[in-house]
């Protein structure tokens, strides 16, 4: 079996987590602080915060930034249910809005549309690993319209004086926009190191900072490693300074700080990153080529003038097929033994938010992406002749079904 997205597990990784439990230290530390210095100067950001997962630094992230009842929250109706849940726990309101129509991201129309003086944050999600068109949401929330309704309701908020932009960059480590790199193209982007995604840490995360000078970006990395971790102004390094013991919590706070055991896995994974995005971006080409040729496959945008993705999914779609049919063609992959996936369910279709009141009807342009697409594999040690059975496995299974 071909699987879909399995970690890059080899020597090199167990003995950087070997060495971290060798080490004595465990727990956040001298490994979680290099990584995130090498995040900042990768991704060309102002900092970055270590995370035990996006959900939780996002979770934290619309704390810190004082969203609850009452606010609204703007975000695409085509993403992981992630992106939602943090909204529904901060106690705001999920306002979903349709993609476009070129690619699987969120449409900047639809944003201006959805914007409300409640309008507290946007959430762009980089679908598949291909940056969303943040210049032009930024010239939206920027605009007189927008700023004229925006309504802070905290000093943070008062301070950047408009609607945060926030990027669900889970799927866009290194991907770019004019060579400006994802984590440095929002006011704030968190990033996902889950086991499938580009980079893992096998479960994890990171916050990366990007906003306006007014802010002080040491500051803000002190006050979340502090928010991270109970609220407690020293954390277990810093205690086991000798007579060090002694400490303080000055609000709530919530626990989840990265370990050094995680970032033994992300510094190796950081360090050969290049390697995997020329694999990705390999695999993305060979499926292009297979496929462009067949009248039935629709090619997913993954390059432009100025966007380059990460290459993290390849959505390929099949033309004018059912849902049921491509549900038909994904089963006729897995008996050939290739792992294949949706990405994703939309949010309105499933039960959580289907009770909240979602239609799938109002979002038809997330729908007619939805009904018809499949992942295929794409990771760094899928070769050529595992490539070209994905292929074929794919060309077969539509074969079968549509004929
Ligand atoms: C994976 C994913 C998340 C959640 O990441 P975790 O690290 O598992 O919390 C959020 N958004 C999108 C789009 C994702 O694919």
């Amino acid at each position: 079996m071909i699987p879909f997205s399995p970690p890059r597990i080899d020597d090199a990784v167990i003995n950087e987590v070997n060495a971290a439990l060798r080490s004595g230290w465990i727990t956040t530390g001298p490994r979680t602080k290099t990584f995130e210095k090498e995040i900042t100067e990768y991704c060309g950001c102002k900092t970055t915060v270590a995370v035990n997962s996006w959900t939780m630094g996002m979770q934290v992230l619309l704390h810190w930034w004082g969203i609850g009842p009452g606010d609204e929250v703007i975000l695409p109706a085509y993403t992981y249910c992630a992106s939602a849940n943090v909204i529904v726990h901060s106690g705001a309101t999920p306002v979903m809005v349709d993609v476009n129509q070129e690619d699987f991201n969120i449409s900047v129309d639809a944003i201006k549309k959805a914007i409300t003086p409640k309008t507290k944050a946007i959430i762009a999600v980089d679908l598949a690993g291909f940056p969303c068109d943040y210049q032009q949401i930024f010239d939206v929330v920027k605009s007189q319209e927008a700023l004229r309704q925006f309504s802070p309701n905290n000093d943070l908020q008062q301070k950047l004086g408009r609607i945060l932009l926030i990027s669900d960059a889970a799927h866009s480590f290194g991907a770019s926009i004019s060579g400006v790199r994802s984590g440095a193209l929002a006011d704030i982007s968190t990033f996902s190191f889950h086991a499938v995604k580009n980079l893992t840490t096998a479960e994890g995360g990171a916050i990366c900072f990007n906003l306006p000078a007014v802010f002080d970006t040491d500051e803000i990395y002190k006050e979340f490693c502090t928010k991270i971790l109970h609220g407690q102004n020293k954390d277990a390094l810093a205690k086991t300074q000798k007579g060090n013991w002694r400490y303080d919590v000055e609000e709530p706070g919530f626990k989840c700080n990265m370990t050094d055991i995680q970032a033994a896995i992300g510094l190796i994974e950081l360090r050969r990153y290049q390697e995997n995005l020329d694999r990705r971006k390999a695999i993305f080409e060979a499926y292009d080529q297979a496929f462009s040729s067949e009248d039935w496959a629709i090619i997913p945008l993954h390059t432009t003038e100025n966007k380059i993705s990460s290459y993290h999914l390849y959505q390929l779609r099949i033309a004018n097929v059912t849902e049921q049919q491509r549900d038909a063609i994904m089963q006729a992959i897995f008996d050939q033994d290739v792992s294949v996936n949706v990405h994703f369910l939309p949010l309105p279709t499933l039960t959580a938010y289907k009770k909240r009141g979602y239609k799938m009807e109002d979002y038809p342009e997330t729908w007619n992406k939805y009904h018809n697409e499949i992942s295929l594999p794409v990771y760094y040690d899928l070769n050529d002749k595992l490539v070209l059975r994905v292929i074929e496995a794919v060309k077969i299974a539509v074969k079968q079904v549509l004929s």
